[in-house]
């Protein structure tokens, strides 16, 4: 069994997708579940089936939260982070609007962040996301605590190896 999916998947995530069995584990443990519209032993299984479309446009691949409790518990050693990673990239390359345009802001403001300042300067990647997600008035409570606590600074501070990180974002192609 396979499919040019399962291939690419296994290929550039380096996970062993094609040992899946459907045990059911990951799903039992994932704590975003509830939040997917495939749980992850499904999108192991649609990944077997070379369903790209539908897992593509599927909100899973961005509900996940990268906490790695599904590759503690899976049997075969399957880390089902990576496999998402992979996969999300590939919806941003093939153009397609991804299902939960939230999370997309937010990862996108975190990586402009770093590349600009070499680590997070939270102010200048909190006013890109609000920007790019357009929700504008959520959690201010929140921010405005957070930054009374001056955990939110204004000027933002470069790391001393700014050059270097410039040249892993140039070296992956951004
Ligand atoms: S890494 Fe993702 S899929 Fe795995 S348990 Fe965590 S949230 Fe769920
Ligand atoms: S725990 Fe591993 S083998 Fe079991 S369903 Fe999940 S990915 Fe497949």
């Amino acid at each position: 069994m396979s499919s040019p999916l399962l291939e690419k998947i296994i290929t550039e995530s380096g996970q062993p997708v094609n040992l899946c069995y459907q045990c059911r584990k990951c799903s039992a443990g994932c704590p975003m579940v509830d939040e997917f519209d495939f749980p992850p032993n499904m999108v192991m299984r649609m990944i077997q089936l070379g369903l790209e479309g539908e897992l593509l446009r599927s909100r899973a691949i961005w509900m996940c939260v990268s906490c790695e409790t599904c590759g503690t518990r899976c049997p075969n050693q399957i880390r089902i982070a990576p496999v998402m990673d992979v996969l999300r990239a590939e919806c941003l390359k093939q153009g397609i609007e991804p299902a939960d345009p939230t999370t997309v802001a937010l990862h996108t403001s975190f990586i402009e962040s770093i590349r600009q300042f070499g680590r997070v300067h939270e102010a200048t990647m909190l006013l890109k996301y609000k920007f790019k997600s357009k929700k504008f008035t959520d959690d201010l409570d929140v921010g405005l605590k957070l930054f009374l606590k001056g955990k939110i600074p204004i000027m933002p501070k470069k790391s001393r190896n700014l050059s270097k990180i410039k040249e892993i974002f140039t070296k992956a192609g951004f």
